[in-house]
């Protein structure tokens, strides 16, 4: 289900503690939060909710990591589709990028597993 609008439950930063080793067995890695624009719709969210692409070859190709330029879509198959057509895939890693229709398929089954 989408959850939008969701409430940030902002932790209460510590402060004033010195000379404590602690060692937080958290999972929050504490980076701040990134954010990155969908390329389709524009819409702006937290990077691991977003679905990441690099071309280095000159073809697009999904990768939550990797070094490099990386441009990112919601995981709706909308966005991606009109960034593809809008190219907004190449004009933002700055190349000519190759779109693979297959790479529909991603969000195509996202959707089926709700
Ligand atoms: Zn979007």
């Amino acid at each position: 289900m989408g959850n939008t609008g969701p409430e940030s439950t902002v932790p209460p930063a510590v402060s004033g503690v010195s000379g404590g080793r602690l060692r937080r067995a958290g999972g929050d890695a504490g980076q701040g939060r990134v954010v990155r624009t969908c390329a389709g719709c524009g819409r702006k969210a937290a990077k691991h909710e977003l679905v990441r692409f690099v071309a280095p070859n000159g073809v697009l190709a999904r990768s939550q990591k990797g070094a490099g330029r990386g441009v990112y879509t919601c995981t709706r198959l909308s966005c991606f589709e009109r960034a593809a057509s809008r190219r907004a895939f190449s004009r933002t890693l700055r190349r000519s990028v190759r779109v693979d229709p297959e790479l529909a398929r991603f969000y195509t089954e996202r959707d089926a597993n709700g």
